[in-house]
């Protein structure tokens, strides 16, 4: 059997298809973010992850336009900034014009925390992630976005999201991080079971990943001949969520995305989903509200 990873897309619950590798955007600079992203769409990728706090939307359009890939055959995400709660139509309409396009396949509420912009350790005293989601519900039909979904929320508050009445639509996608040292099997299947797709970040473990450190993983990737990045990104697509691995690195761009053709077996899966180390790259320490209440919540 052959895998062909590359062109794999996870069906969404509104019918639409999101690729199963995606490039990352994170701590990606303005001045070298534009090339990573032609240089990835150039290898074939047909996703790119960004965010209205990034601060290099601008850059992320500018390498879509150079590589002269059409837009309509990339999936771009990108995502609604904390300090933007209250002014989500605002926040779409700042995020498309940095980006140069009229719509994206993908907008995210980036965090479950309505931060206010005038003190970045308060949260907005007449607001909450719900009341955004109404805002954000409102922007489907616009032709602005063609997918909401949410990101870091756990099961705690997808619960308090889905159980209110004013929810008429269930996010497309959950952006968690995900990694055999944060593998969330709880949040996943939660996600699942309410048709929410998930999607991974820190997909490799994020800068100066102690993953590879890993005699498990090393040994894996040494025994089928890949990198420890390529093991970690099949594992993640095999489990079932799409993987957005962030590099500025074009050798790296494109070794991400040789995954093509191969796969691990079900026991290197299990030996992966059973690595006994934990650690989180993203916490809510910086946020004036928690947002993580334990694994998986
Ligand atoms: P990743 O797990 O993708 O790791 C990125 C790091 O790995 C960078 O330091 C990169 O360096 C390095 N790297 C990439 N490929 C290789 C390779 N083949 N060999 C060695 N090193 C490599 O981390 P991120 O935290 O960036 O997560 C991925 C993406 O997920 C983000 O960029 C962002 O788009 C999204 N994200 C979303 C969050 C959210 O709140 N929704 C939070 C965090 C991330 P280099 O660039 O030098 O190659």
């Amino acid at each position: 059997m052959t895998f062909n990873v590359t062109s794999k897309t996870f069906n969404l619950n509104t019918g639409d298809k999101i690729p199963a590798i995606g490039l990352g955007t994170w701590q990606s600079k303005p001045n070298e973010v534009a090339n990573a992203v032609e240089i990835a769409l150039h290898k074939g990728y047909r996703h790119i992850d960004t965010a209205h706090g990034y601060r290099n939307e601008i850059e992320v359009g500018a390498g879509i336009r150079a590589s002269s890939v059409p837009r309509n055959e990339i999936w771009l995400t990108t995502k609604l900034d904390n300090t933007w709660h209250h002014r989500v139509a605002a926040g779409i309409d700042s995020s498309l014009e940095n980006l140069g396009t009229d719509y994206v396949d993908l907008y995210l509420m980036h965090w479950p925390s309505s931060t206010d912009p005038d003190d970045l350790k308060k949260h907005l005293p007449d607001w909450n992630f719900v009341k955004t989601w109404q805002e954000m519900q409102k922007l489907v039909g616009t032709g602005k976005v063609r997918n909401i979904g949410v990101s870091n929320f756990g099961i705690k508050n997808l619960e308090i999201l889905l159980n209110d009445p004013s929810t008429k639509i269930i996010p497309a996608v959950n952006q968690i991080e995900l990694h055999p040292n944060n593998p969330s099997p709880k949040l996943v299947a939660y996600n699942t079971s309410k048709g929410i797709h998930s999607t991974g970040y820190s997909c490799l473990g994020s800068t100066n990943s102690p993953l590879y450190k890993d005699k498990t993983l090393l040994g894996i990737a040494a025994a089928k001949g890949k990198t420890p990045q390529q093991v970690l990104l099949a594992w993640g697509h095999q489990k079932g969520w799409s993987v957005i691995p962030k590099s500025v690195n074009k050798d790296r761009i494109e070794k991400n995305f040789e995954l093509d053709g191969w796969e691990l077996t079900p026991d290197e899966i299990q030996k992966l989903d059973n690595l006994p180390d934990r650690f989180k790259v993203c916490t809510d320490a910086w946020l004036p509200v928690r947002v993580f209440f334990g694994e998986d919540e």
